[in-house]
């Protein structure tokens, strides 16, 4: 889907307070009725807010939907994602858009600038585009979510807000990690990294440093409590130029699947990890560590990884708690998280997608009669707090608080 900016300077302040109310009411309506809309946009005359309802379905930030009960407004990608760049073009984290580096399964990346001309990346997480129809789980919460629809938007949030807390904490460790500026909503915006996905990788000057570089990064951050769960050639970007000696000369990126070493699965993921790494080496670099010796000395710093592959068992050592400082996934022995954010985010780690609900989010009209929504409680009150303004607010004093903390 494409970012359209160009219907930005003609919404009036009016327009933008009703965008707002439609995003608000969301929360805990799946259809936000008419009269809600009006309430929460603190406008005075219903009159003024129709004409802007009208205005913004128009353009299609918002889409009119006929429920059994009632007909109602629902939030398109198009109006969040007008939100969520008007927050960071008020933030002054981003100044203008450009085009489009790449489109993920489930994002799509763009170039933004910020008023120094400092070019920067911008992530837009759209869960729920995809739909892997040979991919069938039969685990109840399909069952219950294709009765009711699953609020991918409000997905797409979450993942977002847990994937600026990673790369936020991780930066603050000294990970390489692309420095995370700001997240509004859906949307993050980091750090450009000059460099290419090392899929492409097919030269290096030393290939047994890089492997070994990798496998300490996995270890480190097993170490620290997580599992990256997609840690690929797609998610690691060999820069283009090195730093320092210090430098191992790539970053990781992609991180709203991680892991808590608690997790129940956590070692068939951290396996699953290194044996990626270990195959595009094999396959595509023609490189197969063969014993212990060469790895922690190939340039002279001893700061690789000191076997061939890492195994979860013998060298996870917890040593710092990030996990649970983040609230990771599968840390919820102790604090149960919500269900449907664990269960949407596994199925990211696992390339299971489901129906879409494209005709919404591209704005068209949706007729929702046949049963898919009831217009009531979509999501439990208790999420409310996450999808308000606010939250963009905790989030900020979150990774403050946690930072200053370590
Ligand atoms: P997805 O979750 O959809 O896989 P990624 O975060 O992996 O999204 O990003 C998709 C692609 O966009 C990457 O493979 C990379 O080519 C590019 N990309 C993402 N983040 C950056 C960044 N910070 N700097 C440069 N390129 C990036
Ligand atoms: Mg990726």
């Amino acid at each position: 889907m494409k970012l359209d900016t160009s219907h930005m300077r003609y919404l009036t302040p009016e327009d933008f307070k009703v965008l707002q109310a439609v995003e608000q009411g969301s929360t805990n309506h799946e259809v936000v009725p008419t009269s809600l809309i009006h309430q929460l946009s603190g406008l005075r005359s219903l009159s003024g807010t129709n004409r802007s309802i009208s205005d913004l379905a128009k353009l299609k930030l918002i889409a009119k939907l006929r429920n059994a009960k009632y007909d109602g407004y629902k939030m398109t990608y198009n109006g969040i994602d007008y939100l969520a760049l008007k927050t960071m073009l008020n933030r002054e984290t981003v100044y203008s858009v450009g085009g489009t580096i790449g489109v993920g399964k489930e994002s799509d990346i763009y170039r933004v600038s910020d008023r120094n001309g400092t070019e920067k990346v911008m992530k837009i997480h759209r869960l729920g585009r995809t739909s892997f129809h040979t991919v069938k789980n039969k685990r109840d919460y399909i069952k219950k979510n294709a009765k009711n629809g699953v609020n991918w938007m409000y997905l797409s949030k979450i993942a977002a807000g847990k994937e600026y807390q990673f790369m936020t904490l991780l930066f603050a460790k000294g990970f390489d990690v692309p420095e995370a500026f700001d997240c509004s909503r859906h949307c993050i915006v980091m750090e450009l990294i000059k460099g290419y996905p090392m899929r492409r990788l097919r030269k290096h000057k030393n290939i047994p440093k890089l492997y070994s570089d990798l496998m300490s990064f996995i270890v480190k951050l097993g170490n620290s409590g997580l599992i990256h769960c997609d840690f690929n050639e797609f998610n690691i970007m060999i820069k283009d130029k090195v730093e320092d000696e210090n430098d191992p000369g790539f970053v990781v990126i992609d991180f709203p699947q991680c892991i808590s070493i608690q997790h129940n699965d956590a070692e068939f993921y951290f396996k699953r990890d290194v044996d990626c790494i270990r195959r595009f080496f094999k396959k595509k670099l023609k490189y197969e560590p063969k014993s212990d010796s060469t790895m922690l000395d190939t340039d002279g710093f001893g700061d690789g990884y000191k076997y061939p592959y890492p195994l979860f068992e013998r060298d996870i050592h917890r040593e710092d708690n990030l996990d649970e400082l983040l609230q990771a996934s599968g840390f919820s022995k102790k604090h149960p998280g919500d269900r449907d954010i664990e269960e949407a985010i596994d199925a990211m780690r696992n390339n299971i997608s489901y129906d879409s609900e494209e005709d919404v989010a591209s704005g068209d009209e949706v007729n929702s009669e046949d049963g898919d929504s009831d217009g009531e409680y979509y999501y439990s009150e208790s999420d409310e707090e996450d999808s308000e303004g606010e939250s963009e607010d905790s989030l900020e004093e979150e990774n403050e608080r946690i930072i200053e903390a370590l």
